[in-house]
């Protein structure tokens, strides 16, 4: 259909993309489901064509294209008649190779970006654990530095391209107590000693390597930690709306192909003297399908562009997955049964684009997580802030940045509300907590235990040098009501409780202290009217100071 965003440039492009997909790998789909691998060589050919660096700069040997030629893209993908191989080409291009484009090193995109924008290597990115998928903040994989490298230990799961990646992107703690702010992401070879790689067995997406990964001891030089160490939350989070752009997008091009498909197969089949396509009790849910396809591909369309113009889109974005994944299951669903029994056969396309649909309110955070970041947004009144611009983004034309939380996975969503703020008491000594606060959106807080979690991602560090203080808060309206923030120089730590000697004590209530931080309560009028009570009034006005506005 039709769109303010599209041009012949990009049909021509679609189209190009539905070729290649038609000679180059449909014809292949029984076969690579039955060996449950993607040979290689399509990748090389894909490289070659120039389809697996859309959104890169040209620098690096991408197309510097738009938005809407990935767009396209992706809607095509799904053409290739294997929601596993949609999966997988999804996260080679655009999520385990997005944070080495937006946070690598030029020696680092030389060596993984480039042979993944050419098609020699193959990536793949590591945050859901066995224990902790949509809540990142809680994953338990460490990264201990020795020396010049990082020893990772611990478990991850359901890693698309796990088994044949040449490298794995890794979220580890290095900081176990620092909860969502310390966490790291590292580079990891394929073939690193300490690493075993187990293929799952699943119910869809035969062809996508779906893997556990065990990490004993993994020695990786330090040169492959991606970013600051303690940054990887924020770089996560830096690529959820392109992620979920990514799925939606991907869902509406099977929704596209479902609809194709059932309408071939409706025109020829004959019940009571006519093809299944003139019973208008069947016509009118088709129609409704229709409608709700174009409805969220033009959101997803928006949201896109939104992204693409630097604007925050987090919003937008979680609808669009939500409601493209959501739509994709029930198409499959219905398109099924109007199959009737040949729908059930491996013979037809459904049985498969009925399996494979069932993974997209899954993957890439679920359908759930969606419905809280639009719950956040629209009854909590909870603002994400516009994404920073980019230098890297600007180098290619209209190439775009990825803006908040990411990996494919993802669990990530969870974000603001996730990060995890320890309950043991901290050591006496200085807190070991990131200190860095990087100019990434952080949701208002909507709980205590969400703004103490927000705090030390939020700490202005050039406010904060040399200054040590020990704060005590206590929310007179909530259970967990004790709370210590310890400042130390460039770093800021959390704990819930009460612990050190506290150079400032403040009470007040849960109510009051967000409304402060949504901007909807004065600090100086609460103090007045003593909704704020606070033992040393010069500390305090220097803490309020040192810490980056929420939603910003
Ligand atoms: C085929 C496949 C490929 C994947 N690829 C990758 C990958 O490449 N890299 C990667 O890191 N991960 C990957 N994942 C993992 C995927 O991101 C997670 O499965 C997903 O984030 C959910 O996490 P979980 O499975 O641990 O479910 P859980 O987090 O345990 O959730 C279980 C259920 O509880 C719900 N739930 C959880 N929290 C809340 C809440 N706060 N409110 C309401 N409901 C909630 C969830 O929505 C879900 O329905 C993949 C998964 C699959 C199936």
């Amino acid at each position: 259909m039709r769109s303010i965003y599209t041009s012949d440039d990009h049909e021509a492009f679609r189209k190009s993309v539905r070729q290649f997909l038609l000679t180059e790998v449909a014809p292949h789909a029984e076969e690579w489901e039955e060996a449950r691998r993607i040979p290689r060589e399509v990748y090389r050919k894909m490289g070659e064509a120039g389809f697996l660096g859309i959104l890169f700069p040209e620098s690096l040997g991408g197309a510097g294209a738009s938005i809407f030629h990935a767009l396209a893209f992706l809607e095509e993908l799904p053409r290739s008649r294997m929601g596993g191989f949609v999966g997988a080409v999804s996260v080679q291009e655009f999520i385990a190779t997005g944070a080495l484009w937006n946070h690598g090193t030029e020696e680092q995109q030389r060596r993984w970006l480039v042979p993944s924008i050419e098609g020699r290597m193959v990536g793949a990115i590591a945050i859901s654990e066995p224990d902790a998928g949509s809540d990142v903040a809680a994953i338990r994989t460490t990264a201990r530095r020795d020396g010049d490298s990082f020893v990772l230990d611990g478990a991850k799961t359901w890693i698309t391209n796990g088994v044949e990646a040449d490298f794995i992107v890794v979220a580890a703690k290095t900081d176990k107590d620092a909860g969502a702010g310390g966490i790291s992401l590292l580079v990891v070879d394929g073939d690193a000693p300490g690493l075993t790689r187990t293929k799952l067995r699943k119910m869809g997406w035969h062809c996508s390597d779906t893997a556990e990964l065990v990490f004993e001891g993994v020695r990786v030089p330090a040169s492959n930690l991606l970013g600051e160490e303690n940054e990887g939350f924020l770089l996560i989070m830096d690529t959820f709306a392109l992620e979920r752009i990514v799925a939606a997008a991907t869902s509406i091009g099977s929704v596209q192909f479902c609809l194709e498909e059932t309408l071939g197969y409706m025109a020829s089949r004959q019940a009571f003297g006519r093809p299944l396509s003139k019973f208008q009790a069947l016509r009118h849910r088709l129609a409704d399908l229709f409608a709700e396809l174009e409805a969220v591909r033009q959101l997803t369309y928006h949201a896109a562009w939104l992204w693409q113009e630097g604007e925050e889109a987090t919003p937008e974005a979680a609808m669009a997955k939500l409601l493209a994944s959501e739509l994709s299951k029930r198409a499959a669903d219905e398109c099924l049964q109007f199959y009737g029994g040949f729908g059930t056969v491996e013979e037809y396309p459904m049985a498969r684009l009925y399996r494979d649909a069932r993974f997209g309110t899954i993957v890439a955070g679920t359908s759930e997580i969606m419905r809280e970041i639009v719950a956040k947004t629209a009854i909590d009144g909870v603002r994400f802030a516009r994404r920073p611009s980019r230098e890297k983004a600007s180098a290619a034309p209209q190439a775009p940045a990825p803006e908040e939380p990411a990996p494919s996975s993802a669990a990530v969503e969870a974000a603001p509300a996730a990060a995890e703020t320890p309950q043991a008491p901290p050591p006496p000594a200085a807190p070991e907590a990131p200190a860095a606060a990087p100019p990434v959106p952080v949701a208002v807080p909507t709980s205590a235990r969400e703004l103490f979690a927000s705090l030390p991602l939020r700490l202005r560090t050039d406010r904060t040098a040399g200054w040590r203080a020990t704060f005590h808060f206590t929310f007179k309206d909530v259970d967990e009501s004790d709370w210590t923030v310890v400042i130390d120089g460039e770093r800021c730590a959390t704990r819930a409780g009460h612990v050190g000697t506290p150079d400032c004590v403040v009470t007040t209530t849960e109510k009051t202290y967000l409304a402060i931080e949504a901007g909807t309560q004065s600090p100086e009028t609460a103090f007045l009217l003593g909704k704020v009570k606070v033992s040393n009034i010069a500390a305090m006005t220097r803490f309020v100071k040192a810490f980056r506005k929420a939603g910003r």
